[in-house]
Order: C-alpha cells, then sequence, then structure tokens
C-alpha cells in the first residue's frame, strides 16, 4: 500500500475543495441564472399596515411597530419589531420586548380564569364573576383574621398585615394610583411596585 505523509493529505484535500468550489462554476448544470435574477424576493410584512405601539412589560417604555393585514376580514399581527424613530429604544428591544408578538399569537396562552381549589391537582376554567367573588372572598377573610387596630404600645393602627400587594410594571400611573388608594383603605400596608428599571 501506498505510504501517504501528512503533507501531501492536506495538499490533497485542499485541490479537491478547490476542485469542488469551481464545478458549479464551470459547470452551472442545474442552476437557472435568468430565474434567478428575475425572481423578487417578497417581504412578509410588504403592504401590511404598520401599528405604533408600546411595549407593554416594563416601565422603560419601549416603542414597537406591529404589522398588520387583513386575511378574509380579521386583522392578522404579521410582525411586532421596534421602532426607530422612537428616541427611547431606537429601534432596540430587550428579549422580553421581542417576543411581545407571542402574547397575541402563543398557542399556550392561557385564554380564560383557571382555578385550582384547595387541595386538588386540577385546573378548571372558571368565569370572571367567578374569579373576582373569589378574589374578595379571600381578600375579606384575610384582612379579618390579621387585622391589627392597636400595636403593642396601644397606639391606632388599623391595618392589614395577612394582605401584601405588588403592583405590575405594565401599570399607568393613573393604575398605580388607585391600586394604592384601594390597597391603603383596606389597611395594607406592604405594597410594591415593580417596575423592571
Ligand atoms: S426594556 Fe424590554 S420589557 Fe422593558 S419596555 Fe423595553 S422591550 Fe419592553
Amino acid at each position: 500500500m501506498t505510504e501517504i505523509t501528512r503533507r501531501e493529505f492536506l495538499k490533497l484535500g485542499a485541490a479537491g475543495t478547490a476542485g469542488m468550489a469551481l464545478v458549479p462554476l464551470a459547470n452551472p448544470l442545474g442552476f437557472d441564472l435568468a430565474a434567478a435574477k428575475k425572481r423578487t424576493l417578497e417581504l412578509r410584512i410588504s403592504g401590511a399596515k404598520e401599528v405604533h405601539s408600546i411595549c407593554p412589560y416594563c416601565a422603560v417604555g419601549c416603542a414597537l411597530i406591529a404589522y398588520t393585514s387583513e386575511v378574509a376580514g380579521k386583522t392578522q399581527l404579521l410582525q411586532i419589531e421596534g421602532d426607530p424613530d422612537s428616541p427611547v429604544n431606537e429601534g432596540r428591544l430587550c428579549p422580553k420586548g421581542a417576543t411581545a408578538m407571542q402574547l397575541a399569537t402563543s398557542s399556550r396562552r392561557v385564554g380564560k380564569p383557571q382555578y385550582r381549589a384547595a387541595g386538588s391537582t386540577t385546573w378548571e376554567d372558571k368565569s370572571w364573576d367567578f374569579m373576582l367573588d373569589k378574589i374578595a372572598q379571600n381578600i375579606k377573610a384575610s384582612r379579618d383574621n390579621t387585622f391589627v387596630a392597636q400595636d403593642a404600645n396601644g397606639n391606632v393602627v388599623n391595618r392589614t398585615e395577612g394582605v401584601a400587594f405588588a403592583g405590575g410594571a405594565a401599570f399607568s400611573s393613573e393604575e398605580g394610583y388607585f391600586a394604592t388608594k384601594v390597597m391603603r383603605t383596606l389597611g395594607v400596608v406592604h405594597i410594591e411596585q415593580q417596575a423592571r428599571v
């Protein structure tokens, strides 16, 4: 058997690669250059309507452009991306904002209130009326059970120590103001806001 040195092996490999690269140029069989020249790229958002919006996730307030089109009388969301004209984000979005489209299109999005009863291992679809009543009943029970009218020194405090409230980053100023007023009315002292800044 013929011996081949390492150097000869590398030379052969390089020659073979060059030969393969030259074949399509010398023999463009199966490659229709004329058809390729005629082909124009159709963008997915061609002809779409641009709607300007703000990312709902945090207080940074990055601007978005949503591209939509009408299909069979229904508005279809095609794409969401950062707005390059915004002085806030100049077209950029963080990973969370960049997936904002999934808020509308994800098949894993839960579309109805889900309730899991105490001790149960399964979630049930419930109406908003049921859920709001349940939340109100639980808040009242917790407040009644943990309400402190006076502290250890006899000071009147009228506070609810068994309930905490965390506002979301998507709150507007008005929603935050309203939520704080409602919680203070209940005597809640543990109030926090997730601003994500
Ligand atoms: S930083 Fe991210 S989450 Fe916050 S507004 Fe901008 S894109 Fe949305």
